[in-house]
């Protein structure tokens, strides 16, 4: 006799993958920013305004905590929000410098 109970596997739930709310903003992030600490003055402006993707150190100086803590967006806005420019976003795409502009 033969027991076919193990023949039933094709019930999975793989159409749960393709969730387009998750793929538009958490993906290994449109930019890549990075502070220049020299020219860091600690006005916070960008951790205002992105606060998931910069933080003040104990020097006040701007941190990156994450690449993908915030939207590219608001990335981009915290970076121009800096007085002395020590942002700088590079598009992960491209490879082109989109701020500051030069
Ligand atoms: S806005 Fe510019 S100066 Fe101010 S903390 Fe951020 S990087 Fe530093």
């Amino acid at each position: 006799m033969v027991d076919n109970a193990s023949s039933e596997s094709s019930n999975q739930t793989n159409q749960n993958q393709q969730d387009p709310q998750v793929m538009s903003t958490q993906q290994v992030g449109k930019y890549t920013v990075k502070v220049i600490n020299d020219k860091c003055i600690g006005a916070a402006s960008c951790v205002a305004i992105a606060p998931g993707t910069f933080e003040l150190n104990e020097q006040n100086i701007a941190e990156i905590i994450s690449q993908t803590g915030d939207t590219p967006d608001m990335q981009l806005l915290g970076a121009q929000s800096c007085p002395t420019a020590a942002i700088i976003v590079t598009d992960n795409e491209t490879g082109q410098q989109v701020w500051p502009v030069e």
